[in-house]
């Protein structure tokens, strides 16, 4: 029986060489590469392998995952999340396996923690962009998203599967923990349409501790807003890692200075994966954390993962007059006024986003509940 290791090598083509370039070869090595998909920018010796495991060198070329997902499904838009992107549209999201990062927190670690633990196994199933596409219309979708495991490493993959999607009138989105870098942000340019970077801390030693460096991703924030990305920021509050006063001021501050109107969404932590030590966040935690965000001046600051229980926190209010334009449970658009161009109802003020010309509705019965099961998953597994 092969490996998943063997059997995800099968599932490569070269990369694309705006991603990667030859090392000139020096006395000691001959036929090295540098990557550029993530931050890491991890020069590789023939035979070897990146950090994130999935891209690799052999006879001085780089291969790169193609050809498969390792989860899809569909979600709501705001499950992503984004709050100022299409509200109440399908968001069809697939991933492959692999990660730059090692967070001992980690939501979805069966996927991105493949090839690193031995335990975070989840199968591939062959796949090309064509049935992908097809399937996300077939379900209703209006947004493709690259996510469970971090999409930059797999960036052919996507905009491979985005071009396809564009050409189907879908819109285009990464989950992504933003460990990016100019080239890969160039090479995604043409074909995304939202961005939305996890914000972990803005402690470069906290960000050690999870495999990378704060720099690449305050620089890939910056370079996203500026490139007229639609860009959304998170940030999973764990308390005693990342939520001292100091801290959550210097981050949402930062995220400010490029614009008060990205959203910034806080969010709370529950044990999982190896970090079970820290309580889960509770609703206050949020809401101070909220308060931080808003005293540091950014205009939308949404409160996520405990529905209900933050006041208000999770609706979208007009910078300008306060007037409720979306109101939201959890997931679910409880209310929703804005105008067709995307303004205040009362006074006008425009309220940045992608919005629809209208309020479709939500194709969901509950949250969550879609349509159909994936026809692809169906297809794939025969069932
Ligand atoms: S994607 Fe990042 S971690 Fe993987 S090989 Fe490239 S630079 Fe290294």
């Amino acid at each position: 029986m092969p490996t998943l290791r063997e059997v995800l090598d099968d599932r490569v083509i070269e990369g694309d060489r705006a991603l990667w370039e030859p090392i000139p070869d020096g006395a000691s090595a001959r036929n090295r590469v540098r990557c550029y998909a993530c931050g890491h920018c991890c020069p590789i010796a023939e035979g070897q392998r990146g950090v994130c495991k999935v891209r690799f060198n052999q006879g001085g070329k780089l291969y790169v995952p193609f050809g498969y997902v390792a989860g899809v499904q569909c979600d709501p838009i705001e499950k992503k999340p984004f709050f100022h992107a299409s509200p109440g549209a399908l968001a069809y999201s697939f991933g492959m396996l692999g990660c730059d990062l090692h967070c001992s927190y980690c939501q979805n670690w069966v996927t991105s923690q493949a090839l690193r633990d031995p335990e975070a196994v989840s199968p591939p199933m062959p796949a090309d962009p064509e049935s992908l596409v097809k399937d996300a219309l077939a379900q209703g979708a209006k947004v493709v998203v690259s996510t469970y495991n971090e999409p930059l490493i797999t960036s052919e993959w996507a905009a491979a599967v985005f071009r396809k999607a564009r050409e189907a009138g879908l819109q285009t989105a990464y989950v992504s923990n933003g460990n990016g870098t100019p080239q890969v942000l160039k090479y995604l340019q043409p074909w995304i349409d939202l961005y939305k970077v996890d914000l972990k801390s803005f402690d470069d030693r906290h960000y050690r501790q999870l495999g990378g460096r704060i720099e690449p991703i305050l620089d890939t924030i910056r370079a996203l807003h500026g490139m007229g990305i639609w860009l959304e920021v998170v940030t999973l509050l764990i308390p005693g890692f990342n939520d001292s006063d100091d801290e959550l001021r210097s981050l949402t501050e930062f995220v400010a200075s490029v614009s008060v109107d990205i959203p910034w969404h806080v969010t709370a932590f529950h044990q999982d994966y190896k970090m079970t030590s820290p309580a889960d966040t509770r609703p206050q935690d949020l809401v101070r954390a909220a308060m931080i965000g808003r005293a540091a001046g950014l205009r939308y600051v949404y409160c996520g993962n405990l529905p209900g229980r933050v006041r208000g926190l999770e609706d979208t209010h007009c910078y300008q007059c306060g007037e409720t334009l979306i109101r939201r449970l959890g997931y679910w658009i409880e209310d929703y006024k804005l105008t067709s161009e995307g303004a205040c109802p009362v006074c006008r003020a425009a309220i940045p986003g992608r919005w629809s010309r209208e309020f479709d509705g939500q194709i969901t019965a509950a949250p969550f509940l879609p349509r159909s099961r994936s026809r692809l998953v169906r297809i794939l597994t025969s069932e």
